[in-house]
């Protein structure tokens, strides 16, 4: 057994925590996460041969001048910096092949900013009784929905020796499910609840 199948973590605080099925809330920081094991510590899971022809599913995250990317190609998951042109991943930080995943955690969390941002908005169309006003309203509803239900989504993807893959995936919004069941297909591990 790798060390990171003895020793599963909260990705949010790194309180001790054990594999299970389904999402669970951390002891310590009671914010929900799920995490499963891979098929390098799962030793019944049996990821299928890359497929040549397999979609690469691409999902990005804006930093302040460029977009960190996690892309799923046919034999690995990588992260780095998104080339624009190829849409593959440029200067790969990380590099880990389905079937020397040893464990993967998902969790979804709010922007304090874009929290800020919808109160705002929601005082605004208070303030504002005219059309403009139920045009803010709009805006506020959209954007509490976007923020405070769908909120950021996280995958914390474990290899061997310590490597690490961390990867928002809530955008574009069309990869959001597909990133998530096509990296669970591509290990071989059974595609469970979103927490
Ligand atoms: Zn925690």
């Amino acid at each position: 057994m790798e060390p990171a199948a003895e020793s599963p973590r909260c990705p949010r605080c790194q309180t001790a925590a054990t594999f299970a099925t389904e999402p669970q809330v951390c002891p310590s920081c009671h914010k929900r996460f799920s995490i499963h094991p891979g098929p390098l510590v799962d030793r019944s899971l049996t990821p299928p041969p890359p497929d040549p022809q397999a979609r690469r599913v691409r999902v990005r995250s804006h930093g302040v001048l460029l977009a960190n990317a996690g892309v799923l190609e046919p034999e690995s998951i990588q992260q780095g910096v998104l080339d624009p042109i190829t849409g593959g991943v440029r200067l790969a930080e990380q590099t880990i092949v389905y079937p020397r995943v040893a464990a993967v955690a998902f969790w979804r969390e709010i922007d304090p900013f874009g929290a800020l941002a919808v109160v705002v908005l929601w005082l605004l169309a208070a303030a504002l009784h005219d059309g403009f006003g139920l045009g803010v309203a709009v805006l506020a509803a959209w954007q509490t929905r976007r923020i405070l239900w769908l909120k950021r989504w996280h995958a914390l993807v474990l290899g061997p020796k310590g490597h690490a893959i961390s990867v928002r995936f809530d955008r574009p919004w069309w990869n959001r499910k597909r990133f998530r069941q096509e990296l669970l297909r591509r290990c071989g591990m059974p595609v469970n609840p979103m927490p």
